[in-house]
C-alpha cells in the first residue's frame, strides 16, 4: 500500500488528541470516551486469566466460550438470525472489526454511501479499501436522519454497500424502523450489501437501537459491526466483534485478523466473557447516567453559549454536536478557511476545552463543532465555566 496510504485521511481527533497533550489541565471534550471504568465483571475475569496463565495463543476468531455469548446475544438483544457461532469473528475493537469488514468486502472502485457527518476512520478505511466514499448529508432538521429519497438517488450501478451508523457519531441521530425497512427494502431490490456499525447500540435516550439485520432477508446482506469500547467503557482493552453469514466474506475478514493480530489479546477476550456473562445493569446505569450528563451539559450550553452555539439533544450517542453561529463569529472577527476550525483552536487554546471542528466529519458538517459530553459532572460543569469566560472576553 505504502504511498497509497498518503491519500487516506487523518482524521482531526487524533491531530488534536496529540494537542490536547501539551495543553495544562485541559477538559478533554475532544474524544469519545466516557469517564466509567470498566465493570468489576470485566476486571475480575482478566485478573482471573492473569493468575490463570492465559497467555497463549488463541484460534484466530476468538474464544469459543465469547463466540458463543455473543452470537447470543446478537440473536436475543438484537434479534439477528445468527445461525453458528462459526459466523461470529472477534476483532480488537470496532476499529479493528471494520477494517477487516472494508478489506473483505470491498473491491476497488466499488461506492459506498455513508452518511454525511460521519466518524472520520469510516471514509479513511473505505478509501484504504481503494473504494469510494459517496457522502450523503444527514439532515438536522429530521433529527439528523437521511432524506432517503435523496439517499436513493445517490445509488448508481458502482453502489455496492449502504453503510450505517446508528446512533450517529457526531450527530447522535437514530434511524427509526421506519428509516431501517425502507433501507432494507433499497438493498434488497438493488442487490446491495450494509454495513452496520452499531457502536453506540446501548446510547439510546430516544427511541429504540434496531439493527437492520434483524429486518427479513437482511442478516445476509449485512455486515453488523460491534464494540464493547462504549457499552462497557472498555475503550483502552479493545475487544469488538462483526458476524458474517456468507462464508467467502468471512474468511477474508477472517485473514485479516489473522495477519494483524493472530488473535486479540487473550486476558481481553477473558474480560468479555466477564462482561456478558455478568449483570448488564451496567450497561443500563452508564446509559442514564449519560442522559443526565446530556441534559446538564445542554442547559450549561444555553446559558454560557445562547447566540453562538446551538442545537437540539441527541437522541443517542454522548456528543453535543451544535451549530456556530455564522453572525456572531463574524462580529468576534473569528475568521479563517473553516469556521469550525477556528471556534476549535478559539476554545482549545483560551479555554483548554477539547473539542472537534465539525468540517473533520464531512463537508456538510462545516460550521458545526463536536463536545464529547461522557466525561465527568465536574470535568463539564469547567469547561462550561471555561467557555463561559473565553465568550465573556469575546464580548468586550
Ligand atoms: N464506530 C464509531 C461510530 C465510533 O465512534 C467508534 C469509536 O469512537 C468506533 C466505531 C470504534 O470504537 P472501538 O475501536 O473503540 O471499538
Amino acid at each position: 500500500m505504502s504511498s497509497f496510504l498518503d491519500t487516506v485521511p487523518v482524521s482531526a481527533i487524533i491531530k488534536i488528541r496529540d494537542l490536547m497533550h501539551t495543553v495544562k489541565d485541559p477538559f478533554r471534550l475532544d474524544q469519545g470516551d466516557v469517564s466509567f471504568d470498566a465493570p468489576d465483571t470485566v476486571k475480575e475475569a482478566m485478573v482471573k486469566a492473569i493468575a490463570d496463565n492465559r497467555s497463549h495463543y488463541l484460534p484466530t476468531t476468538g474464544l469459543p466460550r465469547l463466540r458463543q455469548l455473543l452470537a447470543e446475544k446478537m440473536r436475543t438483544e438484537n434479534g439477528i438470525p445468527v445461525e453458528s457461532d462459526d459466523d461470529v469473528v472477534v476483532t480488537n475493537g470496532g476499529t479493528h472489526g471494520l477494517w477487516a469488514v472494508c478489506q473483505g468486502l470491498l473491491e476497488p472502485g466499488d461506492e459506498v454511501i455513508v452518511p454525511d457527518p460521519e466518524w472520520p476512520p469510516t471514509m479513511a478505511m473505505v478509501i484504504a479499501a481503494h473504494a469510494v466514499p459517496v457522502a450523503v448529508p444527514l439532515r438536522e432538521a429530521l433529527g439528523w436522519r437521511w432524506d432517503l429519497d435523496e439517499m436513493e438517488r445517490a445509488i448508481t450501478p458502482k453502489t455496492r454497500v449502504i453503510y450505517l451508523n446508528s446512533p450517529n457519531n457526531p450527530t447522535g441521530g437514530v434511524l427509526t424502523r421506519a428509516d431501517l425497512e425502507r433501507i432494507a427494502a433499497i438493498a434488497r431490490e438493488r442487490n446491495l450489501w450494509v454495513i452496520s456499525d452499531e457502536a453506540y447500540e446501548h446510547v439510546v435516550y430516544n427511541g429504540e437501537h434496531i439493527s437492520i439485520a434483524s429486518l427479513p432477508g437482511m442478516y445476509e446482506r449485512t455486515i453488523p459491526v460491534y464494540t464493547l469500547s462504549k457499552s462497557f467503557a472498555m475503550t483502552g482493552l479493545r475487544l469488538g466483534y462483526i458476524s458474517i453469514k456468507d462464508p467467502v466474506i468471512r474468511a477474508r475478514a477472517i485473514k485479516i485478523v489473522a495477519y494483524t493480530t493472530t488473535n486479540v489479546n487473550s486476558v481481553v477476550q477473558y474480560g468479555g466473557i466477564g462482561a456478558l456473562e455478568g449483570s448488564q445493569d451496567v450497561v443500563r446505569e452508564f446509559r442514564d447516567e449519560l442522559l443526565a450528563r446530556r441534559n446538564l451539559f445542554y442547559d450549561g450550553l444555553s446559558r454560557v453559549a445562547s447566540g453562538i452555539l446551538s442545537g437540539t439533544p441527541p437522541d443517542g450517542a454522548f456528543y453535543a454536536f451544535v451549530r456556530i453561529n455564522p453572525e456572531w463569529a463574524a462580529a468576534f472577527g473569528l475568521t479563517g478557511p473553516s469556521l469550525s476550525w477556528a471556534m476549535a483552536e478559539l476554545l482549545i487554546q483560551q479555554g483548554r476545552i477539547g473539542c472537534v471542528p465539525g468540517v473533520d466529519f464531512g463537508a456538510s458538517a462545516e460550521g458545526y463543532l463536536r463536545l464529547c459530553f461522557g466525561r465527568e459532572r465536574r470535568e463539564l460543569e469547567g469547561a462550561l465555566a471555561s467557555m463561559q469566560q473565553v465568550f465573556a472576553t469575546a464580548r468586550v
